[in-house]
This record gives C-alpha cells, structure tokens and sequence, in this order.
C-alpha cells in the first residue's frame, strides 16, 4: 500500500519522465509490489543479486512487459550474464567493455541497449568516463553491430543540497544534445526534480519509493 502510493505520486510528479525503479536490496515481494502499482522499468546494481532475483521474476517481467536495467560497475567476467538478463545495461564506461558487450550479444544473436556512464564529476573513485573521451568512445561504438547506444547516464558528486547537482546536469543535457541522442538518465531521489528542471528524461528512484537501504 505504501509503495503503491509512492509509485503513482513519483509518476505523477514527473509526468512525460521515465521512472526506473532501483529494486537493490529489495524483496521480489516489493520488487512485483512496485511493478503492480505501476513501475514500468525496474533495475539492479549488483550482478550477483541480480541473477538471483532474475530466476524468479524472469517470466513475471515478461509477462508484465517490464524492462529490466543494469546501473552498476561491470566487471569483465559478469558481462555474460549482464548481457543474457539486461534491457538496457546504462554502465558502459570503456572501450574494452563495450566490445566485450558487444561479441556476448553476438554469441546469443541480441541487439544490447545501452549507456554510456560519464563521470560528470571527475571523481577518483567513481565509475563512468571522463567527458574529454566521450567523442573517442562514441566514434568506436558505432562501429559495433550489436550495440546500440541509446544515451547517457550519471551519478552527479554527492551533496545534501540538491542544487549542487545541478551544473552538473547542465553539463550532461550539452552532451546529450551534442549527441542528438535518445536517453538522457539522471536524477536520483534527493535531486530528480532538479535533474527534470535541466532535461533528463529518465530518473532513477530508489528509496524515494521504497524507503531507506538497510546496507
Ligand atoms: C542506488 C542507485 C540509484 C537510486 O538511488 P536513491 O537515492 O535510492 O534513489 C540510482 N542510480 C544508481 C546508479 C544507483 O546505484
């Protein structure tokens, strides 16, 4: 019931905006509870946990037409699994991942959706490429025919203060325009308003529908 209102109030608020439900460390209980009350997209940021929910709600999402999104860091020897469950894998950050993603897609004869992750903030620790190699890294990825690169994604530097996010936004939706692209992925619960105020078009919302992580 709660989850339920919290879906159709986050879709109401952001209108024409895509809402990707971040389902990490939730139950397959609330993760179908959230596809009832409406969620069209759910995703995960762990492959292991991923895999492990896949087995029981592969059929469900099928059937329920949901998309099924990977958001967190690759590694090299998960791309095959990422690869057989995911829509849309928005963490695409190298070359060598790329067309990793690339020949497992071919293996299985996929077309595989995906993003180019940018670390907007250029933070040591962070995934995503810097933006001085977007251009080098786009220009390769056209050239692999089983990718299709449909946008970009971010994890903005994190801030209590939402604003603070928002040049960096900016920054993302000149990239975004650059690029004549499709999917624009940024906002999270504590800065999507501001995220949509600067032209994303796809948030991605966890406990701002499920409550706090408990990890
Ligand atoms: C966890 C996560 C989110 C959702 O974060 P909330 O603050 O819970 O909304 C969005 N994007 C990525 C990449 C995440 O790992």
């Amino acid at each position: 019931m709660k989850i339920m209102n919290k879906i159709k109030n986050m879709k109401k608020q952001i209108g024409q905006v895509l809402l990707v439900a971040v389902t990490k460390t939730r139950t397959i209980e609330e993760i179908k509870e959230v596809i009832e009350a409406g969620a069209e997209i759910i995703a995960e940021s762990r492959i292991q946990e991923a895999e492990k929910k896949f087995i029981f709600l592969k059929e469900y999402l099928k059937e329920k037409n949901v998309e099924f999104h990977f958001i967190g860091k690759l590694q090299s020897n998960k791309i095959k699994k990422a690869v057989g469950m995911f829509d849309l894998i928005q963490s695409v950050d190298s070359l060598k991942l790329a067309q990793e993603i690339d020949k497992r897609a071919r293996e299985i004869g996929k077309i595989q959706y995906v993003l180019i992750e940018i670390n907007i903030g250029k933070e040591e620790q962070k995934s995503g490429i810097l933006i001085e190699n977007i251009p080098g890294l786009i220009k390769e990825i056209k050239k692999l025919g089983n990718l299709r690169l449909l946008g970009i994604m971010c994890v903005p530097p994190f801030s209590m203060d939402a604003e603070d996010s928002r040049p960096y936004f900016r920054e993302m939706k000149k990239i975004f325009d650059t690029y004549k692209m499709k999917i624009l992925s940024m906002g999270m619960t504590n800065d999507y308003k501001i995220a949509i105020e600067e032209g994303s078009n796809m948030v991605r919302i966890g406990t701002g529908i499920f409550g706090e992580r408990k990890d």
